[in-house]
């Protein structure tokens, strides 16, 4: 149990989020409000960077860029007093009173802990395309299907989900090749006959070059010379979820590593909440900012749950109604 005068400690909270992304900063600000003692510790990794403007976000007709919805996040949190920290947690372990996390620069307490540390999309194995990450090179569709309507695009991968985004494209394109950058394709049988019906071009040879201006890919280079024009990449290489520490912690994990969740975002450990890329929602960042208040409720309830049943609610000093004479 956290003592009150132990929160004088700057490393003992009631609190922590780690994870300062969208689903982090969300979760603070609904903690902040609550006026729960709360320290987000944050790397600074958080995939939002990587997007100039999102056009998905709700309320931002003219979309928003995702470095700016980090930084009033953070600004808005830090208005109803949460406090910030730039650490890397390395282990994490956990006791009857709570969590213990061990960073490059500190050793941190708290009650309760969210799991906001999201997941990395890892790019493709393809030279010097990293600057059109987020401009030309893309994930998603759900996030970048709409901004490349009626463009070239090529979807980098040899699986099944790479056909699957080939043939989701087409919603938006027409113009959708497959590139498997050398590999073996591994699709089924039943998505090779889409990639027939749909007259999708696969091309099998490893990608040479990508060639971009300011930002914006013009072609991929094949070996053996062949060049074809291309607008957008969409790569399917594949998620590493940020998960280690909850499996440290004993949280169940599905098949892809994703901490499994219950509606309030309670993870199979009491007092581990998750929220965010790293749970198996649609990872999308008003998901993720929605899950983010989720928890915080939830973990808020909590806490009050926990007040009543140890006496420690605050006592009222002294009575604010005052006695109205009666007349
Ligand atoms: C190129 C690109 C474009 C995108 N475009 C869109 C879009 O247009 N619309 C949309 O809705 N979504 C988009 N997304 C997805 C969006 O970025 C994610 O849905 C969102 O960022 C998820 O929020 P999160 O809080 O779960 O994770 P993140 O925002 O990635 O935050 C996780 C945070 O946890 C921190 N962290 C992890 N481990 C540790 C640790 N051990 N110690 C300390 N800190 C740690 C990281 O540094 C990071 O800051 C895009 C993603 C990419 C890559």
């Amino acid at each position: 149990m956290i003592r009150h005068k132990d929160l004088d400690d700057p490393q003992i909270r009631e609190v922590i989020v780690l994870g300062g992304g969208i689903a982090g900063l969300s979760a603070a600000i609904y903690l902040g409000r609550a006026q729960r003692d709360t320290l987000v510790i944050d790397s600074g990794h958080s995939m939002a960077k990587w997007e100039p403007v999102v056009e998905n976000y709700l309320g931002f007709p003219k979309g928003v860029g995702g470095e700016e919805l980090l930084r009033n996040g953070a600004e808005q949190a830090k208005r109803y007093d949460v406090r910030f920290v730039r650490d890397e947690i390395r282990t994490v372990s956990s006791n009857k009173s709570g969590f213990r996390l061990r960073g490059r620069k500190a050793t941190y307490l708290t009650k309760q802990l969210l799991l906001a540390t999201g997941i990395f999309h890892l790019p493709p194995k393809i030279p010097g395309v990293k600057q059109c990450l987020g401009h030309s090179m893309f994930f998603c569709k759900d996030c970048d299907g709409f901004r490349v309507r009626g463009k070239r695009i090529a979807i980098v991968g040899s699986t099944n989900e790479a056909v699957e985004y080939a043939l989701g494209m087409l919603h938006y394109s027409a113009c959708v090749i497959v590139a498997t950058n050398g590999r073996r394709p591994s699709w089924g049988k039943r998505h090779a006959r889409w990639l027939a019906e749909y007259e999708i071009p696969v091309e099998r040879k490893r990608i040479t070059d990508v060639d971009h201006r300011k930002r914006k890919i013009r072609a991929l280079a094949f070996t053996g010379g062949n060049c074809v024009k291309t607008d957008y990449i969409f790569t399917v290489r594949g998620d590493i979820f940020h998960s280690d520490l909850a499996r440290k912690l004993g949280a169940k994990l599905d098949g892809e590593g994703q901490i499994k969740i219950d509606v309030c975002m309670r993870t199979s450990v009491p007092g581990l909440y998750a929220a965010g890329c790293v749970t198996p929602a649609n990872c999308q960042m008003i998901i993720a900012a929605g899950q983010g208040a989720v928890a915080a409720q939830a973990m808020n309830k909590s806490l009050f749950e926990e007040s009543l049943r140890m006496h420690s609610l605050r006592q009222r000093a002294e009575p604010e109604l005052e006695a109205v004479p009666a007349r």
